[in-house]
């Protein structure tokens, strides 16, 4: 049996024939029937250019439809396709090309003498560019290679691709996806959602995360719908094409966006069937207010770069605030002791882990990492930490790295911020632990007041009293215009936690 992804996806593509695959707003548009020729042209620019199967394809471009045809290029022919965040510079590209040993960089037009000059030091053989236009010398060498028609012979070991991670609590490590994990996921996620051939997804993540790429495209390939491609989220443009699409997959900040506007209504969401959020942690009042205005009840769903999607709110049955639902079919979870390594009783906090046909196969090159991360009996540790309720409904609590742990408690960020955030004129918070002299880690909050708020340090702690144990309190409150975040709206307490590093010693 081939376990070329590609292979499940022509037959979809063959089946859709003349169907629309992906269209954009300026009226660019590939059918399936363009994504199997277009995947074979571009197939064959990539033979030509030097890949082989089993070679790394790194790609920084901006998000385009040719973009998502080069993926399905790379998996046609076996190629390994390493897409990077369009915000990296030149020093990190550097980096990791001479982590990812590619065979070919596909970067953007503007950038290419830079990108020429990086390949050669790091050893890269071959550049071409790929601009958002359908410009650049990639579509140009497609146009006069011969078209690789043949979709590779795979095994169910062979990656289809290598995601960083996004950083957020160290440097972004390469996860091994294989063929076998993004399918497995794909076909899960298409039962779980109810996709089919008549969804139409409005997308306006961007598609160098495993949100955008994979949980988005592949469930669009795997179902034979159709992907309105955005170049970003745009509040106007969103509100321009719910009448024009049925489901939409965004991270949480688009939600909040989206409650903000008055023109968030019933009417406005009509011809929407589902409403999908994940990467972050949607807060329940978002969840709530979300509801409140249009009737639709957002499905949260939990996921990474090692594993795809692992839980997800249901379908049918209730789609519960502040919760991220049950394992997918064919996902196991256990919740450990972060000491002991022992299964939690139900209801307590532990580490979340995870086994399927999913989970990565390993860290590109970091094979300690890969030893502490994922166990010999399949499970991985997710780094978060989880509970499941008596509903059976699991809670991500937050990442066990930014669990702070003062005089030898613990202490649960999440649970703080909640009360913060409850405070009239709190737009939001981050709770931190910052090293402390006495309690190891002293806790922190940086608040984000909102506009025009009259906030001080004296009112958040008063709020506080009663409400949490001492110990939980902060120490200290900071007042901040923004929380830091990154591309994916993820919180980066990391550089909290440097900004405000010596404030206990
Ligand atoms: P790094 O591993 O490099 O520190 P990262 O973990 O942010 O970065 P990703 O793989 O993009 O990289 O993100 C996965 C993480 O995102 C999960 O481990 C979890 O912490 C968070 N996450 C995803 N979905 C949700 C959700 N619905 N609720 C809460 N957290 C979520
Ligand atoms: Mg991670």
């Amino acid at each position: 049996m081939n376990h070329n992804l590609f292979a499940t996806f022509a037959t979809q593509m063959h089946k859709r024939g003349n169907a629309d695959f992906i269209t954009t707003r300026e009226g660019r548009r590939y059918s399936y029937t363009d994504a199997l020729t277009q995947s074979a042209r571009l197939a064959g620019a990539l033979t030509a250019l030097g890949v082989r199967q089993g070679d790394r394809v790194a790609v920084q471009v901006d998000k385009s439809p040719e973009a998502i045809l080069l993926y399905l290029a790379c998996l046609r022919m076996g190629g390994v396709y390493l897409p990077l965040n369009t915000g990296y510079t030149g020093d990190e590209i550097r980096y990791f090309l001479s982590d990812a040993e590619p065979a070919l960089f596909v970067c953007r037009p503007a950038v290419a003498d830079e990108a020429r000059r990086i390949a050669a030091d790091t050893g890269c053989p071959a550049v071409v560019t790929l601009g958002s236009a359908a410009d650049g010398s990639l579509m140009d060498e497609a146009e006069s290679a011969d078209p690789h028609d043949d979709i590779a012979e795979l095994n169910d070991r062979n990656l289809a691709a290598i995601l960083y991670t996004s950083g957020t609590t160290g440097r972004s490590k390469g996860a091994m996806l294989t063929h076998q994990n993004l399918a497995s996921n794909a076909e899960t996620l298409v039962d779980a959602w109810h996709f089919s051939a008549d969804d139409r997804l409005i997308h306006a993540l961007p598609i160098f995360h495993t949100h955008g790429l994979f949980v988005a495209c592949n469930v669009t390939l795997m179902a034979g719908a159709s992907m309105l491609f955005l170049p970003k989220f745009d509040v106007d443009v969103i509100f321009d094409e719910l009448p024009h699409g049925n489901v939409m997959m965004g991270v949480p900040t688009f939600y909040t966006r989206l409650v903000q506007d008055e023109r968030l209504t019933p009417e406005a969401t009509a011809n929407m069937r589902l409403f999908i959020s994940g990467s972050a942690p949607l807060t329940a009042e978002t969840h709530e207010a979300f509801e409140a205005k249009t009737g639709h009840a957002i499905l949260e769903r939990y996921g990474m770069t090692e594993t795809n999607m692992n839980l997800s709110n249901p379908y049918e049955g209730a789609r519960r605030a502040g919760t991220v639902g049950m394992p997918l079919p064919g996902v196991e979870m256990r919740i450990t002791d972060r000491e002991t390594g022992d299964e939690v009783a139900p209801g307590e906090i532990g580490m979340l882990q995870i086994r399927g046909p999913n989970v990565f196969i390993g860290y590109w090159r970091m094979p300690e990492k890969t030893r502490e991360e994922l166990l010999d009996d399949g499970f991985f540790i997710t780094g978060d930490l989880a509970l499941v309720d008596e509903q059976g409904y699991v809670h991500i609590v937050g990442r066990d790295k930014d669990l702070v742990i003062s005089g030898g408690y613990n202490v649960y960020p999440k649970e703080i911020e909640q009360v913060i955030d409850e405070l009239e004129g709190v737009s939001e918070s981050a709770v931190i632990g910052l090293p402390h002299p006495d309690f190891g880690e002293g806790v922190a909050a940086a608040v984000v007041p909102q506009p025009g708020a009259n906030l001080d340090e004296a009112t958040i702690l008063d709020h506080l009293q009663g409400k949490l144990a001492k110990y939980k309190q902060p120490k200290r409150v900071f007042f901040i215009d923004e929380l830091p975040r990154n591309t994916m709206g993820k919180v980066q307490k990391n550089e909290l936690r440097k900004r405000f590093n010596d404030t206990f010693s």
